[in-house]
């Protein structure tokens, strides 16, 4: 018989796409103008729909190099360029941003697959705020506690993921542009669109070309980029095994890294927790941006005392999930990002069913066409099935239970990676106690998910090094800077 779904009827409350004007066809950005690339171009589609948008350049060697060429140049007058009249800059993209937030919330959602609700009140608002912080900082570095003339590295190689395409931009031009860096930034190849947007609002913020230079392509625009000899710092966010691949290429070189990689997240539920809230945490840690995040609390950790009351609980809160066209306003999970993406999900969820863990889903009908995947948990998972180790990066859940602080602490730890965890009990002590003993760059605490420009981010082992955000953002793009 077929389940039913909890979901209430909503009519349909689609966000209007007439405010984004997509081109037909995109070029490069270097030195403040769009380009012709030299190379060959590539389509970026919709996901929920798999209709084209549009027809993006592949920046070969050449045009990167002529990008570098460009953040050489601009380097020069944007280095020396006093830090209160670089904040007019970040202030003012900042301002456009907000002024346009409706145009890169719809865009974000069309081109990459996340709710609008999202884009519009998660997304944006945290990249305009990073703007506002690190303009902030612009004129008062000698203050960050980095030195007492820190100086910028020079040109930011930066290379991006498709998660959150305009977020992971933010955390990247911010902070190198308030420092007097200049920078060549490559988002992701099947979410260019909202970056391309950026750079008009680059050119709208009157920036000095060659400031920001963003190049288009995949894979080998950005070992491009990153094996640049002219490039001083690199910056990647993305998958652990392309950051070890850039680890090797400038092994060797005087570049400053930063890595921001891979996670599999412990979300740890104590008996002593308001279940409800934890509930949401837990809908929130693992089905926010369709689990598309990094720091997604991926493994539920929960004790097993309550372990069937607060199941029961979240299937009922799951069979609420509204999944469907991102561009509707009740819609809580968007689609998946591209057809390689669910297709390692499928294989990933596949290994699970294989080693024998119970998979249970809500009724949900998914559209026919574009990229779907209901979210799913699975229970009955122990440290040694692959879902519990290994990054699925979509709507999937595996949930482990446990008796003691100490079980929880070593079964949270016992994972490659290290981005985030959290914690779900009434007790402080507790809440202090396992914040202290767990390897987590970010541990948070009754409540999940929660970004802010002035909080530091970042992973302990295969999950990176380095950190983004906060004045500790600050000294991956200083000289001799380090906290
Ligand atoms: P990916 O590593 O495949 O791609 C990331 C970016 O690197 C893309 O722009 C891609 O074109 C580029 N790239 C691919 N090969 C490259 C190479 N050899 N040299 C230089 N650049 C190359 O990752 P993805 O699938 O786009 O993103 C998902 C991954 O990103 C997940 O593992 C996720 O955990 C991670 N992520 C981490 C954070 C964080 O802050 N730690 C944030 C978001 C995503």
């Amino acid at each position: 018989m077929p389940k039913k779904s909890n979901t209430f009827e909503y009519a349909p409350a689609p966000e209007s796409r007439s405010i984004v004007d997509i081109k037909a066809s995109y070029g490069l950005f270097i030195d403040g103008e769009f380009v012709d690339g030299r190379g060959s171009s590539f389509k970026t589609i919709n996901p929920a729909t798999e209709e084209t948008l549009a027809e993006i350049a592949e920046a070969s060697d050449a045009d990167v190099d002529l990008a570098v060429k460009a953040a050489r140049r601009a380097f020069r007058g944007w280095s020396r360029m006093s830090g209160k009249e670089r904040a007019k800059y970040l202030f003012r993209i900042a301002r456009i941003i907000q002024e346009r937030g409706r145009e890169l919330a719809v865009l974000e959602s069309i081109d990459n697959g996340k709710p609008i609700k999202e884009s519009r009140d998660v997304d944006v608002p945290i990249v305009a705020a990073h703007f506002f912080y690190y303009a902030g900082w612009a004129d008062k570095l000698e203050h960050a506690g980095l030195g007492a003339n820190p100086q910028p590295l020079g040109v930011a190689g930066q290379v991006i993921p498709w998660n959150f395409p305009l977020l992971m931009l933010a955390w990247k031009i911010a902070p190198a542009l308030a420092c007097g860096n200049t920078v060549v930034l490559k988002p992701a190849e099947t979410t260019p669109l909202t970056a391309l947007l950026f750079a008009e609002i680059c050119q709208q913020a009157d920036l000095p070309p060659g400031v920001v230079n963003i190049v288009t392509g995949a894979g080998s625009t950005g070992q491009a980029i990153v094996s640049h000899p002219d490039v001083d710092k690199v910056a990647f966010t993305g998958s652990t095994d392309v950051g070890k691949a850039i680890a090797r290429a400038v092994a060797g070189t005087d570049k400053k890294v930063t890595l921001e990689l891979g996670g599999k997240a412990a979300n740890i539920v104590f008996d002593d927790a308001a279940i409800d809230q934890a509930v949401e945490g837990i809908v929130n840690g693992i089905f926010f941006n369709q689990g598309h995040v990094c720091c997604a609390g991926s493994r539920l950790l929960v004790q097993e005392s309550i372990a069937d009351e607060l199941l029961t609980k979240l299937k009922r809160r799951m069979g609420t999930l509204r999944v469907g066209d991102p561009l509707d306003k009740n819609t809580d999970i968007g689609a998946i990002n591209s057809a390689e993406q669910l297709a390692r999900i499928r294989e990933l969820t596949g290994i699970g069913d294989a080693e024998g863990a119970d998979r249970w889903s809500p009724a949900c009908d998914l559209p026919s066409a574009g990229f779907w995947f209901a979210p799913t948990i699975f229970t009955g998972v122990t440290q040694a099935h692959r879902i519990a180790r290994e990054e699925i990066f979509g709507p999937v859940l595996s949930v482990l239970t446990f008796r003691t602080p100490a079980e929880a602490v070593e079964k949270a730890n016992n994972t490659p990676y290290g981005l985030s965890a959290g914690v779900w009990t009434e007790k402080g002590s507790r809440i202090l106690h396992m914040a202290s003993e767990l390897r987590a760059g970010v541990v948070w605490a009754n409540t999940f998910n929660k970004f802010d420009p002035a909080s530091p981010f970042g992973g302990y082992k295969e999950s990176g090094y380095g950190r983004e955000g906060g004045r500790q953002g600050l000294a991956a793009y200083l000289k001799g800077a380090s906290l």
